[in-house]
């Protein structure tokens, strides 16, 4: 069938974003910079949780570490983080990447948030979790998470998608080559350099089972690290969709039917595992988390469990949220062990509850809890 109302839906999807030159941008990015004039890019994460906010202010020095820092503050009003009344809430730096838009000595200053009276808000879910790490120091916790995400365009339907079709069904597209087979992979390939060059541990990255859909992993990293560079990855991945005119999604389900959601499995090992028969502490852990499994789930997503309801269905390589399991190469279980893992005797186990929109500070937060602090 011929669409005639394609060329006229494709400006009305067309993110005005995608229409600025970005040849005149290189222009003034170009201009010298001086020295004792830095650009730091504050970013922090907002009222829904889920959501990234950033703005910027000058230094007037080069930040060689994150105390350097000052401390900021900004509207919580117009973040769901507070009333207008008493709108101000604290920015304290707590981790610091390389710039890779501004490039040079400019920087991306990832912040906690915290209110009036210097407690943490509600969506700071790092400063418990950096109690937590701090207490599990010893066992040295490592994570990678596996953050899919979709690409939508302005009208919300993922990118690429025919306008009143779908596209056939899944089974070309995981790791797929070819125009007819991934969408938009000039986002990928842009945010993994954009990430190498902050200074994120980007592990690698591969097209999903639904067709617009992608994944990049984070890690190994030790403790609170994973979720700092997690979130920042995300700021780099939405920034640089945007300036395609694309929008990124966390969604765990961004389309009912026989379509795969998202996650973000979260790989997880202490010292003990790593080392020579670590598959005894590994199903130590396992046993651990089948006894705290609703705990996780309520740690899991943003909402408590709610997102993740419509994604852990037990279909499309998911396990039913209402029940714990495990097995050696299972994707249909809570938790796999990887088939190099059992066969090593020692390494990692891989929680594949996540949701893809959850917040890593609780997901790693509950993990330390359970498995290395017993609680
Ligand atoms: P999958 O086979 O589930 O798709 P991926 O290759 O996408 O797995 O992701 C595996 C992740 O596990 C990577 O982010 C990697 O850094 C991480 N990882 C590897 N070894 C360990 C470990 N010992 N502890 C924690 N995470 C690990
Ligand atoms: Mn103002
Ligand atoms: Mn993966
Ligand atoms: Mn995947
Ligand atoms: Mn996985």
């Amino acid at each position: 069938m011929v669409d005639n109302s394609r060329n006229a839906a494709m400006v009305l999807e067309e993110s005005p974003n995608a229409q600025l030159s970005k040849t005149i941008l290189s222009k003034y990015l170009d201009l010298p910079q001086p020295d004792d004039r830095i650009q730091a890019m504050y970013i922090w994460i907002d009222g829904s949780g889920e959501g990234l906010r950033s703005k910027t202010r000058t230094l007037t020095f080069v930040p060689k570490s994150v105390d350097e820092l000052p401390e900021w503050n900004y509207d919580g009003s117009s973040t769901g983080q507070s009333t207008g009344m008493n709108s101000d809430c604290y920015l304290k730096p707590v981790a610091m990447y390389k710039d890779p838009f501004r490039r040079g000595n400019n920087k991306l200053v990832l912040c906690d948030t915290y209110n009036f009276q210097y407690k943490p808000l509600e969506t700071n879910h790092r400063n418990s979790c950096l109690q937590a790490m701090t207490a599990a120091s010893d066992q040295v916790p490592w994570f990678g998470i596996e953050q899919e995400y979709t690409l939508l365009d302005m009208e919300g339907r993922p990118f690429g998608w025919p306008k009143n079709g779908f596209p056939g069904p899944q089974g070309p597209y995981y790791c797929g080559v070819g125009a007819n087979k991934v969408y938009a992979r000039d986002i990928v390939e842009a945010h993994y350099r954009a990430c190498l060059y902050a200074g994120i541990n980007i592990a690698g990255s591969n097209a999903e089972v639904m067709p617009s859909q992608w994944e990049y992993q984070v890690g190994p990293c030790e403790g609170i690290s994973i979720g700092d560079q997690l979130w920042v990855s995300r700021y780099l991945l939405h920034r640089i969709a945007e300036e395609f005119g694309v929008v990124v999604t966390l969604d765990p389900k961004p389309m009912p039917g026989d379509w795969n959601g998202a996650g973000a499995h979260c790989n997880f090992s202490t010292k003990s595992m790593r080392e020579d028969n670590g598959i005894i502490a590994i199903e130590q852990a396992i046993d651990k988390l089948s006894k705290q499994h609703l705990r996780h789930i309520k740690a899991y997503d943003p909402r408590g469990g709610k997102d993740n309801e419509r994604r852990l269905t037990g279909a499309h390589e998911t396990s039913s949220i209402h029940d714990f399991s495990a097995g050696v190469a299972n994707r249909g279980s809570s938790i796999r062990i990887p088939r190099q893992v059992a066969e090593d005797k020692k390494g990692y186990l891989e929680d594949r509850r996540p949701s893809s929109n959850c917040d890593p500070y609780s997901v790693s937060e509950a993990i330390v809890r359970t498995v290395c602090l017993n609680e």
